[in-house]
């Protein structure tokens, strides 16, 4: 199913905005060395919001995000 957006038709997808609190931690190794792997730096985060999906080409808010998120992950990642 395809997300369209009903004030500007677009159908790039949706956004939500969250707030966090909390704490992040950084990794270096025993050399002293930035670790790559850094993925586990916001796992202490609290979110809060982020209930409300908005347009990401007008920006508008759509709806609810429970009603468009589909539980899937993107096959190909798009970050890194
Ligand atoms: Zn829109």
């Amino acid at each position: 199913m395809t997300i369209v957006c009903r004030h500007c038709n677009a159908s790039e997808g949706f956004y939500v905005r969250e707030r966090v609190s909390g704490s992040s931690t950084t990794y270096y190794t025993k050399t002293g060395d930035f670790m790559a792997d850094q993925s586990s730096m916001y796992d202490h985060l609290n979110h809060h919001g982020g209930t409300v999906a908005y347009c990401m080409n007008c920006h508008k808010a759509m709806g609810k995000k429970e009603d468009f998120e589909s539980g899937d992950v993107e096959k190909e990642a798009t970050f890194y």
